[in-house]
């Protein structure tokens, strides 16, 4: 007979309290909001981290993330995800029960500078995550992207729908990460969820993301790059405030799936005009903006658009963050950790933080 709490063919379920979670990619900007509210929020009995604090970006930044986690009782490795020996070492120390894949080369643009990172992270080392999942069996939820969704998806995007053309490799190599992980389902009843996040932003965000982007250009002086759709059309993306998504990836780890393949959107559900997104930084940090208007790169959408419609009545998610209060929160970080760290790194120990000691 079946004991209570395993379901044939399912994934145990452990309490919170009995769960052991790796969190791959711990020091990048979702991956650390999911570690930190695991140990602190949820309260697990053990977080462990890896990260291989590659140089997509600013290093210090992922440093300081892994930094605050390490404080915090996470165990951060440096180490990366293609390493089978490592991560065959880590399965066997600490049997976890579930894994949080964070860990990937993100960014759109960035795939067509350097393809072959998109194949190694996404891909390649992606397999060698689910090769050791078969051998230590734990549940995955791992990052998808709206990127998946393509330039022809019907509006807003459902995650019911068949996928069309990815818009680029970066694109596509999420939409491998979901065959991958059914595949594994179907034929090693390895189960787990995709999530779809739709641009991502909020207090120790990516450097290469518009709202550090373009808050980074305010404060220095710097033009803002922004990009145009083309004649009565303006670029929009459904901008989604950081614990939001976390409350979904959490959620995520509370579901067991049904089926293989499953994967669901997290956005905010309503799509904003980036050059609004730039106005809402503008009014916090109280400063305009002077814009550099380009044209869109071929390769990036002109709207992304979530239907979370699916992922409220399955995940229980509904993300709370209205964009004028998650700015203001994402300012607040900004001005304590860009203006007293990169600034004054910049412009060399002579300057503001020395002048304000003497
Ligand atoms: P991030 O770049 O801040 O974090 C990724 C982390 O993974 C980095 O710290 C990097 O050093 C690490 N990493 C990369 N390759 C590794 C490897 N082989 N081994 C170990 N560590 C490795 O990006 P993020 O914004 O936190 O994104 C997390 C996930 O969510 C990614 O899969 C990304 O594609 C996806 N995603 C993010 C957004 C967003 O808006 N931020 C939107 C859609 C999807």
């Amino acid at each position: 007979g079946l004991s209570v709490g395993f379901t044939l063919g399912r994934k145990p379920e452990p309490r919170r309290s009995e769960r052991v979670v790796l969190v791959t990619g711990a020091a990048g900007f979702i991956g650390f909001h999911a570690a930190k509210q695991l140990a602190e929020g949820w309260g697990v009995e053990r977080v462990v981290g890896i990260d291989s604090f590659n140089e997509y970006y600013d290093v210090q930044l992922k440093k300081d993330r892994a930094s605050y986690l390490l404080r915090i009782g996470v165990e951060v490795y440096r180490g990366d995800v293609c390493d089978g020996e490592v991560l065959q070492h880590l399965f066997a120390k600490y049997n976890f029960t579930d894994v949080v894949h964070m860990a990937a080369q993100a960014g759109v643009r960035y795939s067509l500078e350097d393809p072959q990172a998109y194949v190694s992270a996404n891909y390649e080392c992606f397999i060698s995550l689910l090769d050791s999942i078969q051998k230590y069996p734990a549940y995955l939820v791992y990052a998808s992207s709206s990127s998946v969704y393509g330039k022809r998806a019907t509006v807003p995007f459902s995650s019911e729908e068949p996928l069309k053309a990815p818009g680029n490799l970066y694109a596509a190599s999420k939409i491998m990460n979901e065959h991958l992980a059914s595949a594994y389902c179907s034929q090693h009843d390895l189960h787990s969820i995709g999530l779809r996040f739709f641009t991502v932003y909020g207090p120790w965000g990516r450097p290469d993301m518009a709202a550090y982007k373009f808050a980074e250009c305010i404060v220095t002086g710097m033009p803002v790059p922004l990009f145009e759709a083309g004649p009565g059309e303006q670029l929009k993306r459904d901008f989604t405030y950081i614990d939001d998504i976390v409350s979904g990836v959490l959620s995520a780890l509370e579901r067991t799936p049904e089926r293989c393949g499953e994967a669901y959107n997290l956005g905010f559900g309503e799509p904003l005009i980036v050059e609004d997104m730039l106005h809402y930084l503008e009014k916090e940090l109280a400063t305009t903006a002077v814009i550099d208007r380009q044209p869109l790169p071929p390769s990036d959408m002109i709207l992304t658009f979530a239907d979370i419609t699916i992922s409220r009545n399955v995940l229980g998610f509904s993300p709370k963050t209205p964009t004028a209060e998650g700015i203001h929160r994402f300012v607040k970080w900004f001005r304590d950790y860009y203006e007293d760290r990169v600034q004054w790194e910049k412009k060399g120990r002579s300057s503001s933080r020395n002048a304000r000691l003497e």
